[in-house]
This record gives C-alpha cells, sequence and structure tokens, in this order.
C-alpha cells in the first residue's frame, strides 16, 4: 500500500473543536465502514430563566453523518469521566443504540455518579430531560470495560483500540486508534504530575503515532508544580485553625475535590485537625475505590455501619469525616475545620450553605483550588472587595438570600492540564509512523489563546509536525 494512502477517511470535531465544552471528535473510514467517536460531552451555559442550563455536541450533524454513512460500525471511547467528555454519551446511546462504547472502570463507574446526579439536579431545577434513569443504566451496562493498556483487536479491517493512563483524574486516557492506514492518536485531558490518587501521564508515547489530536487548555500558559501549591494551602488552613477560624474549599466531587481532600487529611492529621467532606465527592470516591485502571494511586477507606444497619462508605482512615444534615450544625458552629466539598465552583450544595454560614467572619477562609467558569459564584466570590456583597440562590428551592464576605478568599492554581511546555515536549518525544514527525497534529479542547500558544511551541520543535490545525467545530480535515 502507498504510505500516503489513507482510504478517504477523515476527521470532524462536532465539539470541544475550537473550545472546551461538549467535546465530540469523530473519525470516518468510508473504505472500511468504520466511524470511531473520541467523547461526548456537554457545555455549560451562564443560567437564563427556564432556558436549558447546558449545550449538547452537534447531534444533527452527526445525524447527517449517520445518514451518509449507513451501516458503519461505530466505536465511542471515552477519555475520562468529566461532564465535558462524557455527559452527553446517555443521550447518544438512547438516540443510537448500535454504537459500542468502550472506557476504564472507573470511567465508567464515575460517569454513573455523575450522569445520575444530573438527572436529580435537572428535575429538581425543571430543566429540559436527556435522558432517564433506565437510559442511563442501559447505556452503562453496555460499556466494554477496557481493564490495561494493552491493544484491544476490534476483528475488523485491523483496526485495534488502545487506552493509555493520561493522569489528569482517576481513569483518564490517552486514546489510540490502530487504523489500515497508521495510528490515530487522542490526547484526552492530559497531565504528567502524579497528585495524590493518580499518577502522571508517561513522558513518552512509544506508539509510531501519525495523527493526533491534542487538548491545548493550558496552552498559551505555564503552570506550577502542584506539590509547591499545594504545600502553600496546607499553610494557609494552618494559619487560619490558628487564628480560631475556619477553612471552606469548594473542590470537584471528580477530580480535584478527593485529591485535595485526601491529601489535607493526611498532613492535617498529625496537627489534629479532621477534614470534613461529603456530597456527590463521596460518591465518587466510593465508586472509584471498586474500580481499577492502570494509572490508580490507591487511598485508604472502609465501611461503617450506618442508621439503617446498611454500609457506609468512608474515607476514616485518610482523616477524612463525612458532612452531613445531622452534624452539619455543629460543624458550623466550631472552629479549625477544614471543609473540601461540592459544589466545586460553589453553584449549589454544601459549598454553598457554609460560604453562607462562614463568609461574614474574617476569620475564615475561603479557597478556590479549581477552574471557576464565567457566570458561577466561584468566578464571582475571587472577583469580590473584602466586605463584598454576594447572592446565593438555591438551584433546589430558588430560595435566595445576600451575604456579605469578611472572610479571606485565596486562590489556589492547581491544574489537572499540562501546560503548552509539556504537551510540547510530549509531541516532541513522541514516536512516528515515519520515524520523523506526526503527518497531522490537530489542537482541539481549548480557548483561541491556548490553540495558538500550543501551535507555536510545536512549530519550534525540531521535529514539527508536517501540518499544524487549529480545531474546528464541523470543519473537515482530510487524514
Ligand atoms: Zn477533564
Ligand atoms: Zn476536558
Amino acid at each position: 500500500m502507498n504510505k500516503n494512502e489513507t482510504g478517504g477517511a477523515y476527521f470532524i470535531a462536532l465539539g470541544g473543536g475550537s473550545n472546551i465544552g461538549a467535546k465530540m471528535l469523530v473519525l470516518v473510514f468510508p473504505r472500511e465502514k468504520m466511524i470511531f467517536i473520541f467523547d461526548c460531552g456537554i457545555g455549560m451555559l451562564p443560567k437564563n430563566g427556564n432556558a436549558d442550563n447546558i449545550y449538547l455536541s452537534d447531534l444533527a450533524k452527526f445525524a447527517e453523518l449517520m445518514a451518509m454513512h449507513p451501516g458503519f460500525r461505530v466505536v465511542l471511547m471515552l477519555t475520562h469521566a468529566h461532564m465535558d467528555h462524557i455527559g452527553g454519551v446517555p443521550l447518544l446511546k438512547k438516540l443510537y443504540p448500535q454504537i459500542e462504547i468502550r472506557s476504564t472502570e472507573p470511567t465508567a463507574g464515575v460517569m454513573e455518579v455523575m450522569c445520575r446526579d444530573s438527572i436529580k439536579i435537572r428535575k429538581g431545577s425543571d430543566l429540559p430531560e436527556h435522558y432517564t434513569e433506565d437510559d442511563l443504566v442501559r447505556c452503562i451496562e453496555s460499556i466494554h470495560i477496557v481493564r490495561s493498556a494493552d491493544w484491544i483487536d476490534l476483528k475488523h479491517s485491523g483496526f485495534m483500540v488502545r487506552f493509555e493512563p493520561a493522569g489528569h483524574i482517576c481513569g483518564a486516557s490517552t486514546v489510540l486508534v490502530k487504523t489500515p492506514y497508521g495510528i490515530f492518536a487522542d490526547s484526552g485531558d492530559i497531565s504528567f504530575y502524579d497528585t495524590t490518587t493518580v499518577r502522571g501521564a508517561s513522558k513518552k508515547l512509544f506508539d509510531q503515532v501519525r495523527w493526533l489530536s491534542i487538548e491545548s487548555t493550558n496552552g498559551d500558559v505555564s503552570i506550577e508544580d502542584p506539590e509547591t501549591v499545594m504545600s502553600e494551602l496546607v499553610k494557609a488552613t494552618l494559619d487560619i485553625k490558628r487564628n480560631k477560624g475556619n477553612s471552606l474549599i469548594p473542590g470537584f466531587a471528580n477530580g480535584r475535590g478527593p485529591d485535595v481532600a485526601i491529601r489535607l487529611g493526611r498532613e492535617l492529621q498529625k496537627y489534629g485537625i479532621n477534614v470534613w467532606s461529603g456530597g456527590l465527592l463521596r460518591q465518587v470516591t466510593e465508586s472509584q475505590s471498586k474500580a481499577h485502571w492502570g494509572s490508580d494511586r490507591r487511598f485508604r477507606y472502609s465501611y461503617h455501619r450506618g442508621k439503617m444497619g446498611k454500609p457506609v462508605f468512608n474515607l476514616e482512615p485518610e482523616n477524612v469525616r463525612w458532612v452531613h444534615g445531622y452534624n452539619f450544625g455543629d460543624i458550623v458552629d466550631s472552629s479549625g475545620n477544614v471543609v473540601v466539598i461540592p459544589n466545586g465552583m460553589v453553584e449549589a450544595g454544601y459549598a454553598q450553605d457554609f460560604l453562607s454560614e462562614w463568609a461574614g467572619d474574617r476569620r475564615n477562609g475561603i479557597f478556590i483550588v479549581g477552574y471557576q467558569a464565567e457566570g458561577t459564584k466561584g468566578r464571582e466570590l475571587l472577583g469580590l472587595k473584602p466586605g463584598g456583597k454576594i447572592t446565593l440562590t438555591s438551584p433546589i428551592n430558588g430560595h435566595s438570600e445576600e451575604i456579605t464576605v469578611n472572610a479571606t478568599v485565596r486562590q489556589f492554581r492547581f491544574s489537572g492540564h499540562a501546560d503548552g511546555d509539556q504537551l510540547a515536549d510530549w509531541v516532541h518525544r513522541m514516536n512516528t509512523h515515519d520515524g520523523r514527525s506526526l503527518d497531522k497534529m490537530i489542537l482541539v479542547h481549548g480557548n483561541p489563546n491556548g490553540q495558538e500558544g500550543l501551535r507555536q511551541k510545536a512549530l519550534a520543535l525540531p521535529n514539527s509536525p508536517k501540518e499544524i490545525l487549529i480545531g474546528k467545530n464541523c470543519e473537515i480535515i482530510k487524514l
């Protein structure tokens, strides 16, 4: 076969091509009647009355593709369980039951927890229903679990797929597809640093890659070593405790929250400080504790008998205790507590409840550790002057209250995404199909600055990819 042969194969982003939300990348192989999809996520929209607060990938365009290619086999691969990567999967599976889904075990488990929570919240807020609990269960049960980083033979024209640990969060992977024309890799969200619950990605990918789609979230910035940031956070919580205050750390249930909660639990144990957590973070860590993937770093957990005699998952061996309705008041009224709790952008949940109780006291600290999207309470807090006011509205019952923020608000810049230099270095070290360079590198999952920043860094490499393309939604790129 001619080494430039591609069988008319093409790539098209239906979401997350030129933005961060609702990632869905599609590869079509007309000659072999095969379609691959990397992720099917959702994106968040600012609140706007009763209008839907999420957007989906371009499923109308996907319907066109499916109509153009009848009888094609479709394989969907999930890189990890963040909503911008998996939030639309139960809907897609409902619309196209024939789609085969593959993911690691933690991704499937955490996806179930996250999507079930989203059904509950959407019901409570009267938002349109995209899929039911039954749709979700059918979808989860159909997933082919990937247990190792070995190639999986799809028994179809020589196509194989492989999941490579990508750091980022528990279960996250870079996904590779071996085609008759060479290997296509999608980086997924990738991070090279070890964290409390996940090992960083390997700095070298040994597969002979021909085409790469790569995330560009931090393409134009440098990130700090998370260990440095973590020690600053430990010190900040100790300072607050010394002044008889409480520390509130809004944390994502999936990824940053568990990492920070467990690490602080370990670090603060010797000072006799308990770390409190709960809500969705409890369900996510329970699911993670039962699943396995190659980059796991294990944490300790146990079960105790709950009120109804049922076993209740806990992180007490890691010095993390759960907040419940019945102990909430006691924690609020005491001092020296450290609470790491969802919602990570202070849009709902216990994070809002604690904020409303603690924000007024200048001895307290509110420490922001995760990305805060435009229009969220977390972002508003970061822009507030001392003594500023903020209005909290419960997404469940619509109750509103205005609070004054006298507590110290501080941001700690952790990132679960590799920065531009690290990504360029990864591309530099990567093996390629011709031993020289990638044929095409497509920059996706980033804003225009991130994409341009990474493009510049990749252009400067001695083995710069032959073509570097800025991803655009719904634009066909021939392989
Ligand atoms: Zn992610
Ligand atoms: Zn992402």
